[in-house]
C-alpha cells in the first residue's frame, strides 16, 4: 500500500489517513467488548469503566499518531527542499565548468576553421567537399558552444524597439529553406504594429530553436503555423505544428538541461530558449498531444507604443 499511499499528493490527506489506520485497533477492542457484553448478557461498571479506558487510548493514540506524521511530512519536506538546492549546487558548478571549457575551445576552433577555409579556396573535387564537410562540422561545433555559453548566462545586451511582425517573417525567411527540405509548409498570420522591447539578436536566437524543433517534429507533408496576437495586454506568438507530438512525460521535461529525443540532439535549444525568453520577463509554454501536434505559446511584454496602437 505505500506506493498507492506515497502517491496522495495532499498533506491533510496522507495525515487523515494515517490517523484513520491508527485507530483501528481501538474499534477491534470496542467491537470484542461488545461481543463479550452480549454473550454474557450484561453490561455492568467494569464494562463502562473499560469502555471509557478505550475511549481514551483510541484518543491518545489518535493524536499522537497525528502529531506524529505531521512531524514526518515536514522532516520529508525539508529532506526534499535540501536535495533539491545539492542539485541546483552541482548545476552551477557544472554550468560554469562547462562555460569555461566551451570558452577554452572556441579559439583553437576558430583557428582550425581559418585554416580550413584557407585550404579549400585551392583544392577541387572529392578533397574539397571534405573540406566543406569538415567546415559544416566545426560550424556545428561552433553553435553548440555559443548555445552552452548563452546557457550559463544569457547576455541580454542592447535592447531596442523592435516590430515582432518584422521578426517573425525574418524567421521564415531564414528557415524556409530547411522546411522545403523537409516537405514541411510554414505559414503565418501576423499582425503589424506589435511592439516589443528586446534584445534582437537573442529573440532571434530563441524563437529559431523553437521554430526549428516544430519543423523537425512535423513529417514530410507536415506544416507549422506561426500566430502573433495580442493577448492578456500581451505580445503573443503561437507556434504550433502537425508533427508528432509529445508524451505527457516528455512534456514535462522539455525545457529541461540535455533533455532530447533526437539521433544527434544536444537538448540545449529548449533550455536556451527559455532562459533568452524568461530573462525578457516573457513566459513560454508548451502543449502537446501525441500524433496531433504541439503548441508553444510566447507572451512578451508589449511595449508602450503598442498599447496606444491596440487602443487606437
Ligand atoms: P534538440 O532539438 O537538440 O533535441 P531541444 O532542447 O531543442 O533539443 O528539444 C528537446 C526535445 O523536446 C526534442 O528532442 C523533442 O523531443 C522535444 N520537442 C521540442 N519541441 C517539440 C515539438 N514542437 N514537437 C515535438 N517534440 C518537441
Ligand atoms: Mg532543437
Amino acid at each position: 500500500m505505500r506506493k498507492k499511499f506515497m502517491q496522495l499528493n495532499s498533506i491533510l490527506l496522507r495525515v487523515g489517513m494515517n490517523m484513520l489506520m491508527s485507530i483501528w485497533t481501538s474499534i477491534a477492542m470496542f467491537i470484542f467488548l461488545l461481543i463479550h457484553s452480549w454473550v454474557n448478557r450484561r453490561l455492568d461498571k467494569d464494562e463502562i469503566e473499560l469502555i471509557r479506558a478505550i475511549l481514551w487510548f483510541g484518543m491518545i493514540q489518535l493524536l499522537s499518531i497525528g502529531a506524529s506524521s505531521f512531524w514526518m511530512e515536514f522532516s520529508l519536506e525539508r529532506e526534499e527542499m535540501r536535495r533539491k538546492i545539492k542539485y541546483a549546487e552541482h548545476l552551477n558548478t557544472l554550468g560554469e565548468l562547462a562555460a569555461s571549457m566551451a570558452h577554452e575551445v572556441r579559439n583553437p576552433l576558430t583557428v582550425i576553421k581559418g585554416f580550413l577555409q584557407m585550404v579549400q579556396s585551392g583544392l577541387e573535387g572529392k578533397n574539397r567537399r571534405y573540406i566543406a564537410l569538415a567546415l559544416a562540422e566545426v560550424d556545428r561545433a561552433e553553435r553548440i558552444i555559443s548555445d552552452y555559453l548563452n546557457l550559463s548566462r544569457p547576455q541580454i545586451g542592447n535592447t531596442e524597439l523592435m516590430d515582432l511582425s518584422g521578426m517573425v517573417q525574418q524567421i521564415v525567411l531564414l528557415l524556409k529553406p530547411m522546411a522545403t527540405k523537409q516537405g514541411v509548409r510554414l505559414y503565418t498570420e501576423l499582425r503589424n504594429e506589435i511592439y516589443v522591447h528586446m534584445d534582437r539578436n537573442q529573440l532571434l536566437q530563441a524563437l529559431i530553436h523553437v521554430t526549428k524543433n516544430a519543423i523537425e517534429a512535423a513529417d514530410d507533408g507536415g506544416r507549422v503555423y506561426i500566430k502573433l496576437a495580442i493577448q492578456e495586454e500581451k505580445a503573443c506568438l503561437h507556434i504550433r505544428d502537425t508533427g508528432k507530438g509529445m508524451s505527457q512525460e516528455h512534456l514535462e521535461r522539455v525545457g529541461t538541461l540535455f533533455f532530447s529525443t533526437k539521433e544527434v540532439g544536444t537538448g540545449l535549444g529548449t533550455v536556451v530558449s527559455f532562459r533568452i525568453i524568461e530573462a525578457m520577463n516573457g513566459s513560454i509554454h508548451y502543449e502537446s498531444e501525441p500524433g496531433v501536434g504541439t503548441e508553444v505559446v510566447i507572451l512578451l511584454p508589449l511595449a508602450q507604443e503598442s498599447m496606444l496602437v491596440a487602443e487606437g
